[in-house]
């Protein structure tokens, strides 16, 4: 007889895990609780899905943090390279990008949707939309079904792959129902919080600079004062305060920061490829070459147009004050401003906003070989639900495929009993 799978959510993990538990010979259903799967799937990477990263393992675990070593099973048997082939035998051509980056050609995150859609059902996998489940059904720590109440509806199974995503972006679907039901089966959840989330700033700094992005940038974290860590790379100024990449990046920590309490700056280096003694040098050399010019118009070489008045403000220097007629202390603020551009933060923006979330069921009570939760026979966790996230750069999507693929091939064993 055949072994009955739900999954439930149908996001990157919950699609790649139905697929795979059909195609190991298992009888599958997908309950959704939106009126599509994967519509979070849909908008990533601002709408082109950078579905995975082509950093050898090593370096992708290490965007993870101390966590990223749970993936290594996953990652050691359903990796890049075997996804890029996956998408490839659905019709899905990818390119690379900076930084390793992996898009589709097409530049369409729909794509990768409705390609898993279509290898789904090609598999046999029913999917139901509109199927929120609400309760996990349990006896003597073994899962037998799920409740959607919403069709008032219980659902039998041998195995449940529990695959509801994290806490952000609620409107697509994800609004953290996985962590209450893998509570209610006795799982720990650390606590969640925004991962990627960009950061309010204190003053209107930021809404002054609206838009303008700034690109190979050094920006470094200070609590109270002192330096605790940088990212390299391009950020962004938004109304609130400021986003980007290198901002991401460093948003976890500061999140931690802000709710213990510390005071948090950023600092960001415009010119991180010169030390100041060869920056004030620099500095000497355009003010003795364009002597007559007023400094507002000088300083267009050296930073975008935007940022002008925001640094003569800072340095406290007159914006038609003559090259030739800026001394030596006013010069030096100039070079320190270029290379410490301070913003204190105030907050982070709401879970809702984040790209990913922190915490989530804790990874000692799950086994990396197959994901299978510890404390209840034939209950499997998969994506973002887990404890686990990274920053940009496709290493989440890849996780979350990875570890569908894990829960969905773990699910069944060849002679269709569960592991
Ligand atoms: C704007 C944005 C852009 C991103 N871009 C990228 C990118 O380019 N590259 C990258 O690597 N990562 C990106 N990410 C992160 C990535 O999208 C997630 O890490 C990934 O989608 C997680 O997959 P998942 O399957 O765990 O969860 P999700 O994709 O969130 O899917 C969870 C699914 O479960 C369903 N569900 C929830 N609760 C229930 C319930 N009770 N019953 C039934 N169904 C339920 C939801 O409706 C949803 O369909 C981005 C995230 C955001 C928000």
């Amino acid at each position: 007889m055949k072994t009955n799978v739900l999954v439930i959510g149908g996001g990157a993990s919950g699609l790649m895990a139905a697929g795979w538990a059909a195609n190991s010979g298992a009888y599958v259903t997908l309950l959704e609780k939106m009126r599509k799967p994967g519509l979070k799937l849909a908008i990533t990477g601002k709408g082109r899905c950078n579905l995975t990263n082509i950093a050898p393992i090593h370096e992708f675990i290490e965007h993870f943090g101390s966590n990223g070593k749970f993936l290594y099973q996953a990652f050691s048997r359903f990796f890049s390279k075997e996804l890029i082939n996956f998408f490839q035998n659905l019709g899905i051509e990818t390119e690379i990008e900076r930084g390793g980056r992996v898009f589709p050609i097409s530049n369409r995150a729909p794509d990768i949707v409705d390609a898993l859609i279509r290898w789904n059902k090609k598999n046999g996998v029913q999917i139901k939309t509109n199927h929120p489940v609400k309760r996990l059904l349990i006896h003597e720590q073994k899962i037998y079904g799920v409740e959607t109440p919403a069709q008032n509806k219980a659902f039998h199974a041998d195995a449940v792959i529990l695959a509801s995503g994290g806490a952000s972006y609620p409107e697509t679907g994800s609004t953290g129902d996985g962590y209450e039901l893998a509570k209610s089966a006795g799982h720990t959840i650390i606590p969640i919080q925004p991962a990627l989330i960009p950061l309010e700033t204190a003053e209107n700094t930021a809404l002054q600079l609206q838009g303008l992005s700034l690109r190979n940038i050094n920006v470094s974290v200070l609590f109270k004062g002192k330096k605790q860590t940088e990212a390299f790379g391009e950020m962004l100024f938004t109304h609130f305060g400021v986003s980007g990449p290198a901002i991401l990046k460093l948003s976890h920590r500061i999140v931690q920061a802000l709710n213990a309490g510390l005071p948090v700056e950023i600092s960001i280096d415009l010119k991180p490829a010169l030390d100041m003694h060869k920056l004030d040098a620099r500095l000497l050399r355009d003010l003795n070459a364009n002597g007559k010019q007023h400094i507002q118009n000088l300083l267009k070489g050296m930073m975008p147009r935007a940022l002008i008045p925001v640094c003569l403000e800072t340095v406290k220097i007159q914006y038609d004050k003559p090259a030739h007629q800026i001394n030596a202390a006013e010069r030096r603020r100039l070079g320190v401003w270029l290379k410490d551009f301070r913003l204190q933060i105030t907050a982070h923006r709401p879970i809702s906003e984040a790209i990913v979330t922190g915490g989530g069921v804790c990874l000692k009570d799950v086994d990396p070989k197959t994901l299978q939760s510890r404390i209840i026979h034939g209950l499997y966790f998969c994506g973002e639900l887990l404890n686990i996230h990274a920053d940009t750069g496709g290493y989440n999507l890849q996780a979350a495929f990875s570890t569908g693929w894990l829960a969905g091939s773990s699910v069944v064993q060849k002679n269709g009993y569960i592991h």
